[in-house]
């Protein structure tokens, strides 16, 4: 572990954050951009407490068993979708990731994990996901927390497919997301959602003014009037000036405000990271968001 301005800073704050060294192995993908270079960026600049593996039965409430049973027996690299590679260990990974992102639920922190997750359907891997991380930290937190009404607010720069997909038809759960669109996977455009589905697709070239505008008039109204227990953030950094793979402007100051407009409207709060493809900048990023939670 690293000792830089942002270790001191973490040492006074709140919200711990959940992660695992094993992460970074246990899911091998050069050269993909989706690398383990980026959890090792984070680790080295912050504490953690480390996160135990999710059980099967906690991934069942989102994922088929039929889907699971091939990510558990995959014996070679495999291409699981044109953009999602996994390995013999890939499973071990993703089961740690989940549980570092229910153990984030138990503490009101912040799972620093990867794979990512929001793009993982109930019964397949997509875009860089295996299993959707967020979903089944809320699926945890209303069978075994007891927890009821839940937000998941996703401001990755992509749309939260899988997750919407997960909750579509559940009232207990507001999914709000905020994208890059047009931009893959090409969902959340204008127009698609239901009662407990919230979609603000915004231009490429989008920066801080016009995401704390989209929040403001649509997410805040949204979760509020929904009124959740908790609310838990899909965050994602991917629509920073500098990712490689979006073309987004938002700055590290505008992750803090992000990361502050929606505690304010949380009673309880957690995050699980998502999307951030610049290992140099994601850990600045993931300051600014701790600072914003924090504020
Ligand atoms: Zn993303």
């Amino acid at each position: 572990m690293g000792n830089g301005p942002a270790r001191r800073a973490f040492g006074e704050a709140v919200i711990q954050l959940v992660s695992h060294p094993a992460l970074a192995e246990l899911h091998p993908t050069e050269p993909h951009v989706e690398t383990r270079e980026r959890l090792l960026a984070l680790l080295d600049t912050f504490g953690i407490v480390e996160g135990r593996p999710a059980k099967r039965e906690q991934i069942e409430l989102c994922h088929e068993p039929a889907y699971l049973e091939r990510l558990e027996a995959l014996d070679a690299p495999t291409l699981l979708d044109p953009d999602t590679v996994a390995s013999e260990t890939s499973w071990e990974a993703a089961l740690l990731a989940a549980g570092c992102s229910l153990a984030a639920v138990d503490r009101g922190g912040f799972a620093l994990v990867r794979p990512p997750g929001h793009h993982a359907l109930p019964d397949r891997a997509m875009g860089f996901c295996l299993l959707d991380n967020v979903a089944v930290a809320a699926r945890y937190a209303q069978k075994e927390l007891g927890a009821g009404r839940i937000a998941i607010v996703d401001w990755d720069v992509h749309h939260g497919n899988g997750t919407q997909q997960i909750f579509w038809e559940d009232d207990s759960v507001l999914f709000v997301s905020m994208h890059q669109w047009p931009l893959y996977p090409g969902s959340g455009g204008p127009g698609e959602g239901n009662e407990t589905t919230v979609n603000v697709p915004l231009p490429a070239g989008s920066g801080d003014e016009d995401y704390l505008r989209a929040f403001k008039e649509t997410v805040a109204p949204a979760v509020s009037g929904f009124d959740p227990e908790l609310v838990l953030v899909s965050a994602g950094f991917d629509a920073h000036v500098d990712d490689p793979l979006a073309g987004m402007r938002v700055t590290a100051n505008g992750f803090r405000e992000l990361a502050r407009a929606t505690s304010a409207l949380a009673p309880r709060l957690a995050a699980v990271l998502e999307g951030g493809y610049e290992p140099g900048t994601l850990p600045g990023l993931v300051q600014a968001a701790l600072e914003g939670f924090q504020a």
